[in-house]
This record gives structure tokens, sequence and C-alpha cells, in this order.
């Protein structure tokens, strides 16, 4: 049986090659929006069923502190997607490297000739 350190060591091996795996990535929240507009007549104020205009896509993230809103345009949504998802799983990686991390030097601290 392989000591609980080598097995440690090894998932953040594989953890650095998953994360040099990932492709591109961005911080965010995508929602959509349904707006009405100003013509009266319109499907979006109908009085029965109105109907209104969208999905129209929109990110929201902060970085370094700084929150920013943008339009993504419907041909974007996939591709931004992409990039969100890929940002949660770096996000997770880091942080399941980090609790790998302080659980090797826990163990070291207490056995120290591991
Ligand atoms: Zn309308």
């Amino acid at each position: 049986m392989r000591a609980p350190s080598t097995r440690w060591q090894e998932r953040i091996h594989r953890i650095k090659q998953e994360l040099l795996a990932l492709g591109d990535m961005r911080p965010g929240s995508l929602s959509e929006q349904y707006n009405v507009c100003g013509k009266p007549t319109c499907r979006c104020k109908a009085p029965h069923h109105p109907r209104k205009h969208g999905p129209y896509y929109q990110l929201s993230y902060t970085h370094r502190g700084k929150s920013t809103t943008e339009f993504v345009t419907r041909d974007r949504v996939a591709e931004v997607r992409r990039q969100l998802a890929n940002y949660a799983r770096f996000r997770r990686l880091t942080e399941e490297w980090v609790t790998v991390s302080l659980r090797i030097a826990r163990r070291r601290r207490r056995r120290p000739e591991e």
C-alpha cells in the first residue's frame, strides 16, 4: 500500500495535467434578458400572452475588484459558456490542489520521515 502522501502527489500531478489541457476561460455568469420595446402595437405589449423580445445574453463578472457587464451576441453564447465552464473547472482544480497541498504539509509535520 502506497503512502497517502504519494497518492496526494500523484493527484497534484494529474491536476497540473488537467490545468495544462484547459482551453480559454473567463469568469462570470451569463444571464438571459427579455425586454419590451417602445412600439405600442408590438407583440411584446399584447394584452393576452405578450411575447417579450429576447433572449438577450448578458455577461457579468468581477475581475480585480471591478464589476463589468457586457452583452453577448447569440452567436458567441456557446463559446462564452465553454469559457465559463473552463473557468469553473480552473477554480475547482486549483482549490483541490491547495487542499491536497495542505494535507501533505500537515502530514509532513506529523511524520517528517516520509
Ligand atoms: Zn416589442
